[in-house]
């Protein structure tokens, strides 16, 4: 069975992002096709076409998150069937490789093995999709262990955001963190994900949530989602480090990078409190830049962490955030500020870039 599908794409770096015409093979063994209600556009998505990101193999179907309905399987597929909504996840979870079975890591061996399998084509040339996913199209072809089954009366139009930036906000402040009801918590960035820590912060109870972002755009929406401090660092007088540790009596418990710059993190780390502050590192460093911290800075008694995809195993924890949303605790709908048709993606990802948009979210 051959489908007709409509997906944006890159074709190099320094370019647009394109929609076109592909043809999408039929879910084969273990496979699952899914029709894409609606996607979440990502700044990950963006360094395949700003220049941002040493790839060559192109043309490539763009897009990590989204949410759907199956509308077939293939053989031996038992988790899901025809009318189930899901998610795609760009993590697998096999179930079955060591981190799988262990509750340290979310991640799943399978992720790192590359899979030859191509689904998409065009002109009769296999086409690679980003995390074998490419939820920028309005049906995929994806692999079982890629599939997260969820409950079927939530708006797939917003629940489309918690497969990137809704796990890894929420699952860095509550799975990574693990951060604590009356604790302070300093969010650096903003964006799609730091917002969603603010999110994971105010769901575990911390009493202090300090944002920091140099737009001033950013407060009003931060504040809605349970910032109760917001600094820009243009316009503070004086340090930032030591403006945090006085607003939090000596320095903070926990502290999220969500930007990946080498000197945020020098700060994330130092605005901590000695003796016990978690830092947890989520935006990544562009190739060039190498963390520098102050020697003493981690002896003192801190915990400086990453987090991939907030620590959230993919099918078995996700639906957990699902039913924070569900039950009115997760402000999703307050994190997408625009909605789209395809067509407009690339209008879409330069709001993204502009810094006007949090989340843009295509309809399908
Ligand atoms: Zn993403
Ligand atoms: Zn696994």
């Amino acid at each position: 069975m051959g489908l007709k599908v409509r997906a944006g794409f890159a074709h190099g770096q320094n370019t647009q992002i394109e929609v076109d015409d592909f043809d999408l093979e039929g879910p084969r063994e273990g496979e699952v096709l899914i029709e894409l209600k609606a996607a979440g556009l990502c700044h990950t998505d963006m360094s395949f076409f700003d220049g941002s990101r040493d790839w060559s193999d192109y043309p490539i179907i763009l897009g990590h998150e989204g949410a759907g309905i199956v509308r077939d399987v293939g053989r031996g597929v038992s988790s899901v069937r025809p009318g189930d909504h899901v998610i795609p996840v760009a993590i697998p979870e096999c179930g079955e490789c060591r981190p799988c079975r262990s509750s340290k890591s979310n991640l799943c061996d399978q992720y790192f093995i590359p899979t030859p399998r191509r689904p998409f084509s065009r002109a009769g040339r296999p086409v690679r999709a980003f995390c074998e996913l490419g939820t920028f199209s309005n049906m995929i072809v994806v692999r079982e262990m890629q599939v997260t089954k969820i409950r079927n009366d939530v708006p797939l139009d917003v629940i489309c955001c918690i497969g990137c930036a809704g796990a890894t906000g929420v699952g860095s402040a509550l799975y990574t963190a693990k951060v604590e009801a009356g604790s302070s918590v300093v969010v650096f960035g903003l964006g799609g994900i730091g917002l969603n820590v603010v999110e994971g912060a105010r769901i575990a109870g911390a009493s202090t949530i300090i944002g920091i972002d140099t737009n001033p755009g950013k407060e009003a929406a931060a504040r809605a989602v349970g910032v109760t401090h917001f600094i820009n660092p243009v316009t503070l007088k004086g340090d930032i480090v030591g403006h945090i540790r006085e607003l939090t009596d000596g320095g903070a418990d926990y502290s999220f990078e969500c930007v990946g710059h080498r000197d945020l993190v020098r700060q994330a780390v130092e605005c901590t409190r000695i003796g016990w502050g978690t830092i947890v590192s989520i935006g990544i460093l562009p190739g060039s830049q190498e963390m520098v911290l102050r020697p003493r800075s981690l002896q003192e008694g801190r915990h400086l962490t990453g987090s991939y995809l907030g620590n959230v195993k993919t099918r078995t924890q996700l639906p957990e955030l699902v039913e924070l949303y569900a039950d009115g605790k997760l402000a999703l709908d307050d994190l997408i500020s625009h909605r789209i048709g395809l067509e407009d993606i690339a209008k879409g990802f330069s709001m993204l870039h502009d810094g006007v948009a949090r989340r843009v979210v295509i309809e399908f």
